[in-house]
């Protein structure tokens, strides 16, 4: 097996050291600069409360198997955990968390006032309005999990050597003050000393942990407790209470500030105010962790440096979890589970600075604890990426979120004037962030004519003699075709999971252009790509209008000598031509079901090409139209958006993408993994009530019990019905099941349609 170094024995490193042995991976070295196993680093400090209950599935399924395994080794007290409640939006908030738990498999239980009394009687009834309750959570005594994984290793072979400060990683190993230590692969645990030695996109932060005198009228063995209303947690520790508290300001650090009592008093008085009678604060820390911009942790090679991996940045409570499918990663080729919320490699390059990893890791802290919309835009560094028609759309009153650094808008202000259907009313929740315009631009759309900013959509070129041959390699289905042959193709890995949906232009004889997800697409075929293909991400320096609508081919024809028809410029065709003064490749492609084109351009033409498609527009009654409408039109068509509706976990024939899967065209990476027969399908689903629009990661439930999980979900503006997609066991997936969402504290009747629910033979994106 390879020889591995993994710097760092703190319980990542040694849950990996395990992990790798147990794979059969024996040749390990493990090196710390502390003492072993209390080596100094954050899980010598860390309390260990584990909550298992997260919006990712992922992290839940971290969370979940460390539980187990620290149950079966004897370091984890399964005390159970309450979260409670002191507003109507926090309990509002725990339903939603309980219905994370359901879906993602965990035990959960909402409390009565009085129930919350009941486990931990130091909560007067009165003072809460609930509590969300998991029996299975409870401490991890972080040091003792982190030994004796070790020492689990080391009787596989593993070795650890305490006292050995690497000071530089290198090409084909590390280096220890004047000593080599060759390896195959490095793996930088080294939790938040990390960024001295990779780059590591993280920010440590000093969180303050205080423990009480004796509390009386404490029972040892209570659950564990989080007041998040208050940025509290709390756990028992030998008749006293240990306190938590995020309530402090960020304190960027690498080094512990020394805690003064008077510091967490404000903490102090809050907590209290839950629990009365707490004595005094005897000791306190500012223990360090490491925080990092979108709050999940950094696993998985890091690009340009053959050989290094990244376990950073993870909490005991995801520690065994995150080990596992690192080892699988390494090991296997491939993890068993979706990563790519975790995956180094997921940030763009303009998310990378210091300044924004300050910026967003600070943030993480402030709201590690807070309520959040799923489209509640991150904040500074705002705005960061433009589109070249940002100042068009700021003009048009335009609301904007953000991703992947990206202004988008969702809707245009200056289309409030504009026809709204009736609709039904909306709960706070689904109003957030949501506007009747949307309705009015998806509407507009359908009738006349939409434009779309397509600008933060990732597009790569791919070049070069082995350009065809390359894609041919990557994709599923057939790519190498002629010139102007538009394809819709997978990325799958190895187990055929799904890795990226993406569209294929070809421009030229050695010439590609591709529509992709994310930077992991970027990444992946960088990674893959043989000598003579050369893979750019042209992202930056172009920008793209989506012209979607009935009216698309009057609009754009003016403007071309190039003949527009449907026998000239077929469906899934590309050409370059010029509208009016800009040079332009459109591709006959849409993710919204109408006639129409995306538009591309390079950057510095953008104002031009938007103010040309603008002033064309105003015959047809062209709208600008945001991502809010976009989100419903593409739902009503059954389009997929990769990340959400499916992942690398998923197989395309279970995701309803079996038709972008070409067994004809020759080898490609996947195809030998391949299996038509998957356990689950992604079904369309509509809400009976009519008007509950879910938000997406609530649990479908058949007869009273969790069966699968809700995907995206929007208004269908046309078809005049919440539609969610869910992926549902495959003896459920048959048009007219019945099935229940869970949505805060309700449970909503949905049945399953046969999909798409909008113009299912696609007859108006082919006229
Ligand atoms: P560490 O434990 O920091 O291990 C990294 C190791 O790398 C260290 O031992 C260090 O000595 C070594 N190292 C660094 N640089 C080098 C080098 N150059 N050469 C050799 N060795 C090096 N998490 C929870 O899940 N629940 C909690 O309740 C919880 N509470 C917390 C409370 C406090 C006060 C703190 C500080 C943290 C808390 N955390 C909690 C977070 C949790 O402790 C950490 O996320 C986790 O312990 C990180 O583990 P690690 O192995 O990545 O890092």
């Amino acid at each position: 097996s390879p020889r591995v170094v993994i710097v760092g024995a703190g319980i990542v490193g040694c849950a990996l050291a395990d992990e790798l042995t147990a794979r059969g991976w024996t040749d390990v070295t493990v090196l710390d600069r502390g003492p072993l196993f209390r080596t100094g680093g954050s899980t010598s400090h860390a309390p260990g409360l584990v909550f298992q209950v997260n919006p990712s599935r992922t992290m839940a399924g971290f969370a979940r198997y460390t539980v187990e395994k620290y149950l079966a080794l004897g370091c984890f007290d399964q005390v159970g955990s309450i979260e409670v409640a002191t507003t109507p939006e926090r309990l509002a908030e725990l339903h939603r968390r309980h219905g994370f738990a359901l879906a993602w498999g965990i035990a959960a239980r909402v409390l009565s006032p009085a129930e919350c009394h009941a486990l931990f009687p130091l909560l007067e009834p009165d003072r809460v309005l609930g509590g969300l309750h998991v029996p299975t959570d409870g401490l991890a005594r972080a040091v003792d999990a982190a030994r004796a994984q070790a020492q689990a290793a080391i009787a596989r072979g593993a070795v650890f050597h305490g006292r050995q400060e690497v000071t530089a990683l290198e090409d084909d190993g590390v280096r220890v003050g004047d000593r080599h230590v060759p390896a195959d692969l490095v793996v930088c645990a080294a939790g938040y000393w990390g960024p001295k030695l990779a780059p590591v996109p993280l920010l440590p932060l000093a969180h303050q942990y205080a423990v009480t005198g004796p509390v009386r009228g404490l029972p040892s063995g209570v659950p564990i407790l989080r007041h998040q209303d208050r940025d509290l947690y709390f756990r028992e520790t030998a008749g006293c209470l240990g306190i938590g508290s995020y309530a402090h300001d960020p304190m960027p650090t690498d080094v512990e500030p020394p805690f003064a009592a008077e510091q967490f008093a404000a903490s102090l008085a809050d907590a209290r105010a839950l629990l009365p009678g707490l004595p005094d604060i005897e000791h306190g820390l500012n223990g360090v962790f490491s925080f990092t911009p979108d709050g999940f942790p950094l696993l998985g090679p890091v690009e340009g440096r053959p050989g290094l991996w990244l376990a950073e940045a993870v909490w005991v409570t995801h520690s065994a979890g995150v080990a596992r499918a690192v080892a699988e990663w390494l090991v296997d080729g491939r993890p068993s589970v979706d990563l790519h919320e975790c995956d180094t490699q997921r940030f763009e390059e303009a998310q990378l600075s210091p300044s924004y990893v300050n910026a967003r890791g600070q943030r993480a802290f402030v709201e590690v604890y807070d309520v959040i919309h799923p489209l509640d835009p991150a904040g500074d560094p705002r705005p960061l990426r433009v589109s070249p028609f940002y100042a068009r759309h700021i003009a048009l009153g335009a609301r904007f979120t953000e991703g992947a650094g990206w202004e988008r808008p969702l809707w245009f202000e200056a289309n409030a004037g504009l026809p709204v259907p009736d609709l039904p009313p909306r709960d706070v929740w689904a109003a957030r962030h949501w506007s009747p315009i949307a309705a009015a631009e998806a509407l507009a759309t359908r009738e006349r004519v939409g434009l779309f900013d397509l600008t933060p959509l990732k597009r790569l070129a791919v070049t070069g003699p082995g350009a065809a041959a390359f894609l041919q390699r990557m994709c599923s289905n057939h790519v190498d075709r002629p010139v102007g042959a538009v394809t819709y193709a997978l990325l799958l890995d190895e187990g055929a999971g799904v890795r990226g949906d993406i569209t294929v232009a070809r421009l030229g004889p050695r010439e590609f252009q591709l529509g992709v997800n994310s930077s992991l697409d970027l990444a992946w075929l960088r990674a893959h790509a043989p000598a003579d293909v050369h893979v750019a991400d042209i992202t930056g320096g172009t920008c793209c209008v989506g012209v979607w609508g009935p009216a698309a081919r009057d609009l754009l024809a003016p403007l071309t000598t190039l003949d527009l028809a449907h026998e000239a410029f077929g469906y899934f065709t590309a050409r370059r031509t010029h509208l009016d003064a800009v040079p332009v490749t459109m591709l006959r492609v849409s993710y919204v079901g109408e006639l129409g084109w995306e538009v591309y351009a390079s950057a510095e033409l953008g104002p031009r090409l938007w103010d040309t498609l603008w002033a064309a527009g105003a015959s047809v009654g062209a709208v600008a139209a945001g991502r809010s409408a976009l989100t419903s039109l593409r739902l009503e068509k059954g389009y997929r958006a990769w990340g959400v509706d499916m992942t690398a976990q998923d197989d395309p024939y279970s995701a309803g993408l079996g038709f972008a899967v070409n067994l004809a065209h020759g080898d490609f990476v996947g195809r030998a993994a391949l299996r038509p027969d998957g356990p689950r399908a992604l079904c369309c689903l509509t809400v009976d009530d009519g008007r509950t629009v879910p938000a997406g990661r609530e649990p479908v439930l058949a007869d009273g019990v969790p069966v699968g999980h809700v995907t995206s979900a929007a208004y269908g503006y046309s078809v005049g019905a919440p539609i969610a997609y869910a992926w549902l066991p495959r003896a459920l997936s048959t048009p007219g099941q019945p099935v229940e969402i869970a949505y805060f504290d309700e449970r909503v009747a949905a049945t399953v349609r046969a999909a798409p629910l909008f113009d299912p033979t696609g007859s108006r994106i082919r006229r």
